[in-house]
């Protein structure tokens, strides 16, 4: 069957892949082109799961939600935000309905595959000095070869004062960066299979060249950096060791195509359903059911750690809640309103790449450009770990998107026994909820340059605001 032959059916009978270009009115291209551009500057902000924080803050304070904790009492139409150690959120509209019956849950990720400073980073080798890293979530080691790389993030002193540091992203920043071998003597690393050709432990940065001291000082080299983080932040070495320094690719996104119709950047996993489902939450007045998003941590390292999906914040704040929209909180309200609750797992999906073809299984692979991926299934080998919905809740999340002009399409990862992923939806299910997974499809997602369609995030956007309202 050839792409033509798919979107335009034999049978009406037949289901049709739709392309959201094809769809939309020249009135909502441009309304997609216009949040794109919003979506950019988000992007280019929120590099690190702390600037996705500070930026969605910003955000939910502008369009009048407020500290759960400076409020009392809870009425339909309040909104709320709760913040976990700067690196998670729970926003909230209180809906009309009693909690007990339900909430309707989006759930995003903050962070994204990056690499790490080590605690105890700083050595020199060679007449330079060099950063240890160590990766964060799951890369392709040679993509963090020969690329600027910005350096973001806190160190926190003993006296528990907080310093943050930004160095690579504004024009005239020094940046930083791991070299990459020359292929001129590259043939026993080209002979390697690829997972070999670059260890973990190599991913060593660039830091300076500039010795301190006459040149019979020890460790001139390592010093000189010493001297220039004292000077700008006023930290020593063991300060490192309580700090938070990430490296992250230091260019902005940008638009592909001579159309336009893409965008390249990084960190899009999660942060296209990140910037969508705050948009969502943003213009969601008095809806019928509470509206809940959370915005996970540490997804891509299994969403463990008290600011992951695993930890406890996200039922202690729905406790919170519940706690100020009755009059006496016990726990079964909690556990009622959690079991009755819908959420969608708000993450990418893998888009079909032409380049790539062999690893997909066409009919069931999203395509960039035919909108919202719902996929009712992630796992590997046989679903194993899926969270798998139920048929009637994909039939509930298809009749919210046709009923309200939201493009959307079915995806699986790739094909069976190919590989596979997960996302933060069973353990949402471990609440009793129903959950489906609902995001963006990529191309080259976990890449330093993950390319997603303008049509795709306005779509997701759509969705989730429809999700929300109920
Ligand atoms: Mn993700
Ligand atoms: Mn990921």
């Amino acid at each position: 069957m050839s792409a033509f032959e798919e979107q335009h059916p034999a049978s009406p009978l037949a289901h049709a892949r739709k392309n959201t270009w094809d769809v939309m009115g020249e009135e909502e291209k441009h309304q997609a082109m216009l949040f794109s551009e919003e979506y950019k500057n988000f992007i280019n902000v929120a590099k690190t799961e702390r600037a996705v924080l500070a930026v969605a803050r910003e955000l939910l304070e502008q369009a009048g939600f407020t500290p759960l904790e400076d409020t009392a009492v809870l009425k339909p139409g309040d909104r709320v935000f709760t913040i976990n150690r700067r690196k998670a959120l729970i926003a909230a509209v209180i809906g009309k309905k009693p909690l007990e019956l339900g909430l309707n849950i989006i759930g995003a990720h903050t962070d994204s595959p990056r690499l790490d400073l080590k605690p105890r980073p700083l050595f020199e080798e060679g007449g330079m000095a060099l950063l240890k890293t160590h990766y964060y979530g799951g890369i392709k080691k040679y993509h963090w070869l020969s690329v600027p790389l910005a350096l973001h993030g806190v160190v926190v002193k003993s006296d528990g004062a907080t310093i943050p540091v930004l160095i690579g992203e504004n024009p005239g920043d020094p940046v930083f960066a791991v070299s990459d071998l020359l292929p001129h003597l590259a043939k026993d690393q080209m002979d390697k299979k690829m997972a070999d050709a670059v260890s973990g432990e190599k991913l060593n940065i660039l830091a300076g060249s500039v010795p301190s001291g006459g040149k019979e000082a020890k460790e001139r080299f390592k010093t000189a950096v010493l001297e220039y983080l004292y000077r700008l932040y006023g930290i020593i070495e063991e300060d490192l060791i309580s700090s938070e320094l990430e490296l992250v690719p230091a260019w902005p996104a940008r638009d592909i195509g001579f159309d336009r119709s893409f965008i390249g950047g990084y960190g899009q996993d999660d942060r296209a359903c990140v910037y969508t489902s705050l948009q969502a939450a943003v213009r969601t007045t008095v809806p019928e059911q509470t509206a809940l998003l959370i915005l996970a941590d540490k997804e891509e390292i299994g969403s463990s750690g008290n600011t992951g999906m695993e930890g406890a914040f996200f039922a202690n704040a729905v406790a919170e809640i519940i706690s100020r929209c009755v009059p006496a909180y016990n726990d079964l309200i909690l556990r009622r309103a959690l079991a009755n609750s819908r959420a969608l797992s708000a993450d990418v999906n893998a888009g079909y790449d032409p380049n790539y073809d062999d690893v997909f299984e066409k009919m069931n692979t999203a395509r960039l450009g035919e909108g919202l991926v719902v996929t009712k299934y992630t796992g590997s080998k046989g679903k194993y770990g899926a969270n798998d919905a139920h048929a009637e809740a994909v039939a509930y999340i298809r009749q919210i998107f046709n009923r309200h002009g939201v493009i959307w399409q079915t995806g699986e990862i790739g094909k069976v026994d190919q590989g596979g992923g997960g996302t933060i939806a069973h353990i949402m299910a471990t609440y009793g909820m129903d959950v489906i997974d609902c995001g963006v499809a990529l191309l080259g997602m976990h890449s330093p340059f993950e390319v997603a369609s303008k049509a795709d995030i306005y779509m997701a956007y759509k969705g989730y605001k429809v999700f929300f309202a109920g």
